[in-house]
């Protein structure tokens, strides 16, 4: 392999490059305005849904906060898979909501309704599924679930823009959705994130309070105008998109169906393919592989080698990551004093593989065989 590999990068150029000097030379507005406006209205007809379903922000993190505060009161509980990222946990406590942490389905690393039937309480408002390396699986289970239980769901699509399921693009049913752009998800606005929900009281109040909860600010904004009489009644953030960003983003998104989506697909293709009943190796289950644009590719190895095998990767110059530490033992988030065996089991196998649009289908064998490799060692 001649150039180093990178587990995850952002794949921008000469496109992106001139979209951004567009703003800045001809438009000079670099804060939100109207190219904000067209990035929104670019992913609302990529998604089919109305433009007013979508709403940007700085980051998917702020994108999860707003939707959070938009329909969660303070006090309330959220029930969250504690194998996540920790923004869906911070953007609950942000809110001033209480994160919940629940048990995942080993399989596919989805949150486990059965254990989270077990946490709901009167306080329980609403549930956040994380689309674990792209999978909205068992997601009409989900909803089900909320229904049953009078609960919100605000997914935590963060992995997953461009993803389908059951056919349906992630974001264009149900109730909330949070997409993240940072820097190495599926498309990227340099950061950047999104909430997609026909809910428009959700909506407005999402639209509002990125911009400080100045009623109306963003209506204003995409016209080049600025409010100066204006009245506040809810806590706001400055959580809106720069024209800067959306200018990369509208870019992005334009390359994805041809390019990214496909490039992601092929090379989990060939993970899938090629480590297929190694022994020591477990492969998450699966959707149909033509609904997942992958974000990562993450094996469960089993647990008494995957620190072996790691060390030996990163010595065949293989970096691999971990996605991710669970939650609930962060000091935060109460440093383990919930017990979540099946979720702990699972940290000590997890280990992430190179995955972006960068790294080659030959690559992608060659780190196959370094994983076979180790494995036998
Ligand atoms: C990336 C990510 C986020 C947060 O998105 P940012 O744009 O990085 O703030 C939230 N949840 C998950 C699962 C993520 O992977």
């Amino acid at each position: 392999m001649s150039t180093p590999l990178r587990l995850s990068r952002s794949i921008v150029g000469q496109a992106e490059a001139e979209a951004v000097s567009r703003v800045i030379i001809e438009d000079g507005y670099l804060g939100m305005g109207s190219e904000v406006k067209r990035f929104e209205e670019d992913i609302a007809a990529f998604l089919g849904v109305p433009a007013n379903h979508v709403i940007t922000a700085n980051t998917g993190t702020a994108a999860l906060h707003l939707a959070v505060q938009a329909a969660v009161e303070p006090g309330r509980e959220v029930l969250v898979q504690s194998l996540t990222f920790v923004a869906s946990f911070q953007a609950i406590s942000a809110a001033g909501a209480v994160p919940v942490a629940c048990e995942v389905r080993p399989e596919t690393c989805t949150i486990d309704l059965d254990d989270a039937a077990r946490r709901l309480t009167d306080k329980t408002a609403a549930i956040m599924p994380v689309h674990y390396a792209s999978n909205p699986a068992y997601l009409d289970d989900v909803y089900a679930f909320a229904q049953r239980h009078g609960l919100r769901v605000i997914e935590d699509a963060a992995h997953a823009f461009g993803c389908r399921h059951d056919g349906r693009l992630v974001g264009t049913f149900g109730d909330i959705a949070c997409f993240s752009f940072d820097g190495i998800k599926n498309i990227t606005s340099g950061e950047g994130g999104c909430i997609v929900t026909a809910d428009q009281t959700v909506a407005q109040r999402c639209r509002d309070a990125r911009l400080l909860s100045v009623e109306n600010d963003t209506e204003k904004r995409f016209t080049g105008q600025r409010s100066w009489d204006f009245d506040v009644t809810r806590q706001g953030w400055r959580y809106h998109m720069s024209n800067l960003m959306a200018a990369i983003g509208r870019v992005q998104l334009s390359r994805l169906p041809g390019e990214f989506g496909p490039a992601r697909k092929a090379l989990a293709a060939i993970y899938r393919e090629e480590l297929a009943g190694v022994p020591g190796v477990t492969l998450f289950a699966t959707r149909p592989e033509d609904d997942i644009i992958p974000h990562i590719f993450v094996v469960r190895i089993d647990a008494a080698r995957r620190d072996a095998v790691k060390e030996a990767l990163a010595a065949a110059g293989v970096p691999t990551g971990m996605h991710y530490k669970p939650a609930h033992l962060l000091s935060f988030y109460g440093g383990g004093r919930t017990c979540l065996p099946v979720t702990e089991a699972l940290y000590h196998e997890i280990v992430t593989l190179p995955l972006h649009p960068g790294v080659t289908a030959e690559e992608v064998r060659v780190i196959c065989a370094e994983l076979r490799k180790a494995l036998a060692a």
